[in-house]
């Protein structure tokens, strides 16, 4: 893939003179497509939710690696005052949501503190069980920061670090869980590995009311629409044109693509992106919602 992307590189840069380093600089920033300038990355899924107090995760899928390395790294090189809590919101206990955590440095570290929460009874002994020989080498009962489980309700809200959480049950195999974050005004929500059947075309469909206004909607888009109602129905994953239609019917500001496709290579996902966005435009050409796909180390201001 690297290769491919320096050919592409070099075979569009033939058409300018690049003279200078600044030059080359502005052909790659502005000449070269995401796909071939940069990449989407292959980590899982793991969001942080930047908040002053303490740290907000969602998921602790192979992103949490990368999260916790920034962390080390900050830590190291002098930063006082990081916080030393971590709040992990689970969708669900799949692998891909969960794998990071066996490699998350700080949760090796005596006085942090990390509060794992989810909706299923199993997470603790998930956790634990992944770790339990032979799958790791390193049990979680090694693990040396302060680690504990919290098991939530869906009709409940939670005040957790200054911020409003709230759940919704999601069609997923063995059930996943969306979250709602509300602080100072703003909402974000984490929908992900959730399935919309037909009802989701009823006016009054529970996730319209979930999705309210949100300033940020991370929605489950693994799938094109043709797999999504036809190949992989009932894989318990959305598409990107559902994302959008559920996105313009709640009046969402922002619309952040999430768990892409693992067959998809960088083109692929560009091309994907570049047709969501597209649609958007036949839908509703009125609309100012912005579209991204999600990469790693990707941040959205809202
Ligand atoms: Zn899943
Ligand atoms: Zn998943």
């Amino acid at each position: 893939m690297v290769e491919s992307k320096i050919f592409k590189a070099i075979q569009a840069a033939r058409a300018y003179s690049l003279e200078t380093d600044e030059a080359i600089k502005i052909f790659i920033r502005n000449e070269l497509p995401f796909s071939v300038r940069e990449s989407y990355g292959g980590n899982t899924a793991c969001v942080e939710i930047i908040n002053e107090k303490e740290y907000i995760l969602c998921d602790a899928g192979t992103g949490l690696r990368d999260f916790g390395n920034h962390y080390m790294k900050a830590k190291m090189s002098g930063h006082k005052n990081l916080p030393n809590v971590f709040n992990i919101f689970i969708s669900h206990l799949h692998w891909d949501h969960i794998q990071g955590f066996p490699f998350f440095t700080p949760a090796y570290i005596p006085g942090n503190r990390i509060n794992v929460y989810g909706f299923h009874e199993a997470l603790e002994q998930v956790f634990v069980n992944q770790q339990n020989a032979p799958c790791f080498p390193v049990p979680l009962q090694a693990m040396k920061a302060d680690i504990s489980f919290h098991i939530m309700e869906t009709d409940r809200k939670y005040d957790i670090a200054g911020i409003k959480v709230s759940g919704i049950k999601q069609h997923h195999p063995g059930d996943s869980y969306g979250y709602c974050f509300l602080k100072d005004g703003k909402k974000v929500i984490y929908s992900t590995d959730s399935e919309h059947k037909e009802t989701a075309i009823d006016e009054n469909y529970r996730f319209i009311d979930f999705f309210k206004n949100a300033d940020l909607l991370i929605f489950d888009a693994q799938y094109n629409f043709l797999d999504s109602v036809d190949a992989k129905e009932n894989w318990g994953h959305s598409s990107n044109i559902l994302g959008v239609e559920l996105a313009v019917r709640a009046g969402v500001k922002q619309l952040c693509l999430f768990h892409n496709e693992h067959t998809f290579d960088d083109e692929a996902l560009d091309h994907f992106l570049n047709d969501t966005q597209k649609y958007l435009k036949i839908m509703d050409d009125q609309s100012n919602m912005k579209i991204h796909l999600a990469y790693d180390d990707f941040t959205i201001e809202i």
